[in-house]
């Protein structure tokens, strides 16, 4: 179906697509309003997001094309803000809240770059106990409305990226569950949105969405509203899997928020 998309990375940061390739993408596709969601400069790892320059760059590009297009479709500049960075958030027309790392000891330790990477940092600083990584992650993204002031949450559950098949943990397990279920009880009280995110599946990772069908339920049972995203990197998989995520939401009764 013909929908708005505000989850989207160009080659300003780890995107393949121009920012213009992306609006054409857009347009073909017939939505109304595209987002884009440069990822913000966080100082202590620089290999995905907007460099300082960058992102002005960025802001000027969406700028220029926001005018350009103006008839005929709604651009806007928005942000993913990392829970660490330290980049303002003013002037963005949204912001996404993520957590992309897990700090400990001082060490950021990235969630979603690579499974090998991931269990690094599981080995090194938590002694492998991924389920104590999973409970810190929790406590982060819990707080990170607060902290990012977002518009809505990007990829909630994002720690379960690589576990396919519980690959890595037992998602049944009930350290696991507590942890997440208390996050999203947390945010629901202070009423955020949170976006039901299809990434991982465009790139071949997982074969359902951020969230995770049990954490929906109980944003529903909070009355919560989603936000449907393809956290795009490639302009050829804008939409991807957008239609059958939104029978997914259909299906459980939760309120889809459709534009911003
Ligand atoms: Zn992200
Ligand atoms: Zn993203």
């Amino acid at each position: 179906m013909i929908r708005s998309t505000f989850h989207n990375h160009t080659t300003f940061c780890d995107g393949k697509s121009s920012a213009e390739e992306m609006v054409q993408a857009a347009l073909a596709a017939g939505c109304p309003s595209l987002g884009f969601s440069g990822h913000s400069y966080t100082w202590f790892d620089e290999s995905y997001c907007m460099s300082k320059a960058g992102t002005d760059a960025y802001r000027a590009e969406t700028a220029r094309l926001k005018a350009a297009y103006a008839e005929r479709i709604r651009i806007l500049c928005g942000v993913e803000q990392d829970y660490w960075s330290d980049a303002p958030t003013d002037g963005y027309d949204f912001v996404i809240g993520s957590v992309h790392y897990v700090r400990k000891n001082g060490h950021y330790l990235p969630v979603d770059s690579s499974k090998d990477t991931l269990l690094q940092g599981v080995n090194a600083q938590y002694g492998g106990d991924i389920l104590a990584f999973c409970e810190d992650y929790y406590r982060q993204i819990a707080n990170v409305q607060n902290k990012t002031g977002c518009t809505f949450v990007g990829h909630f559950d994002l720690v379960t990226k690589f576990n396919e098949d519980s690959a890595l943990f037992d998602q049944d397990d009930p350290r696991y569950r507590a942890a997440a279920l208390a996050a999203v009880d947390t945010l629901c009280e202070q009423g955020a949105v949170f976006e039901l995110n299809t990434g991982a599946m465009a790139k071949g990772y997982r074969t359902a969405p951020y969230p995770a069908r049990f954490l929906l339920e109980r944003i529903r049972d909070h009355g919560g509203k989603v936000l449907l995203n393809a956290d795009c990197h490639d302009a050829e998989k804008l939409l991807f899997g957008l239609d059958q995520t939104e029978q997914l939401a259909l299906d459980l009764c939760i309120t889809i928020i459709r534009e911003i």
